[in-house]
């Protein structure tokens, strides 16, 4: 059996190799290696594919969520809200830009921010709702709209792991992830479910001044050359991470199917065990699975971790500790009753190996190790 990997990036990269290479040459013989042509076309293609009249490419998924936080003009003391249980990045800019973050519960069986507790974290300096789509689904948009709607919000989600995931509406309309809000932004870091070979990421939105304001922002506050009408930063994808993202959009549709066969075999193979809970998919969003987190209920978890480990599986703790008790993030505004759900997860999930090349032996040997130990 090949080694097993948590991310099997050199076994999707030998399947597109002469398409990748062809691509990176072509920009290696142009020396165009910024602002060239396949920036646009991956651009264009994007938007394509999103369905959104907009896609601002950038350095990466933290600047993405950096650079729409500034494009909405959000102010020192603006409070934005977002969940407990997610990569440190999204509350990260929210400091960095002396904005105040608000930390809230996420739900446990999707992971995703907890309706109530969004509503419950509102005050009159509210000003924005970062929805996180964690784990490769969609948080419940039709509700985060409605909130946001009734009380003037702006909403940014971060599809950093949930590109390619569809969102149906209550009323049947489908909407692709990162479109929904006011501005949506996305990482193509390697890991992610599309993803370059160095670091990458953009920003979308269907508003036209936003977008120009934005367009703007990632080049240095320029809108004509040399002349800085706001402040902005330096925020760009190269040429070289736009042909490799140009020749690897094509394939994301089969690499999230190929991701959803995965988890469905481990679904299948651990539904029946009570000492583990799996993934919820939610009614209304289909899932990526960028990761695929089980729940370990016996106490088991971090013995698992180990045990895995020890028999050569890979697998990883997403993630060890709440946002909220972070040193660079905690805060006496905080009530613990108000996290019991994340509380509970940082001691209960385990991601597994999840990737587009993961093998059936792969996969019989991973499932029959982790029922063989948790019992
Ligand atoms: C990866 C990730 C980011 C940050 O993306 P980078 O490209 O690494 O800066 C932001 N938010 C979430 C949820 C992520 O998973």
């Amino acid at each position: 059996m090949k080694k097993i990997q948590m991310v099997d990036l050199k076994g999707q990269y030998e399947k597109i190799k002469n398409t990748v290479t062809n691509s990176i040459e072509e920009v290696l013989e142009s020396s165009a290696f910024i602002n060239g042509p396949y920036v646009k076309e991956f651009q264009a293609d994007l938007e394509e594919y999103l369905d959104v009249k907009h896609v601002i490419p950038c350095a990466n998924g933290t600047d993405a969520l950096q650079i729409a936080m500034m494009g909405l003009g959000l102010e020192q003391g603006d409070e934005v809200i977002t969940a407990d249980f997610t990569f440190a990045a999204t509350v990260e800019v929210i400091a960095l830009l002396k904005l105040t973050p608000v930390l809230v519960d996420v739900e446990a069986d999707t992971f995703n921010i907890d309706i109530e507790a969004l509503k419950k974290a509102i005050t009159p300096k509210t000003k924005a709702i970062v929805p996180v789509h964690l784990f490769g689904q969609c948080a419940n948009m039709d509700a985060v709209m409605q909130v946001a709607k009734e009380h003037n919000l702006y909403v940014i989600e971060d599809t950093a792991q949930a590109i390619g995931a569809d969102y149906t509406f209550l009323d049947g309309s489908k909407k692709k992830a990162g479109t929904i809000g006011h501005v949506g932004t996305t990482s193509f870091f390697p890991s992610k479910n599309l993803g370059c070979y160095g670091d990458g990421g953009a920003i979308f939105t269907n508003d036209d001044d936003l977008a120009h304001i934005i367009r703007g922002m990632v080049n240095h506050g320029m809108y004509k050359r040399y002349y800085h009408d706001v402040i902005g930063v330096n925020s760009r994808l190269d040429s070289i991470q736009a042909a490799v993202l140009k020749a690897k959009l094509p394939y994301l549709d089969a690499y999230c199917d190929a991701r959803r066969e995965a988890a469905a075999y481990y679904t299948n193979a651990f539904s029946s065990n009570s000492n583990i809970v799996t993934p919820a998919v939610s009614e209304f969003s289909t899932h990526v699975f960028h990761q695929y987190t089980i729940q370990i209920t016996n106490g088991k978890r971090d013995t698992l971790h180990k045990h895995l480990l020890d028999n050569g599986i890979p697998n990883a703790i997403y993630y060890p500790v709440q946002l909220h008790k972070q040193k660079a993030y905690q805060d006496e505004r905080y009530n613990e009753e108000d996290f019991t759900i994340t509380n509970q997860l940082v001691e209960t999930v385990i991601s597994l190996p999840m990737h587009t090349e993961l093998s059936k032996e792969q996969l019989e040997f991973i499932t029959k190790t982790v029922l063989d130990f948790v019992g």
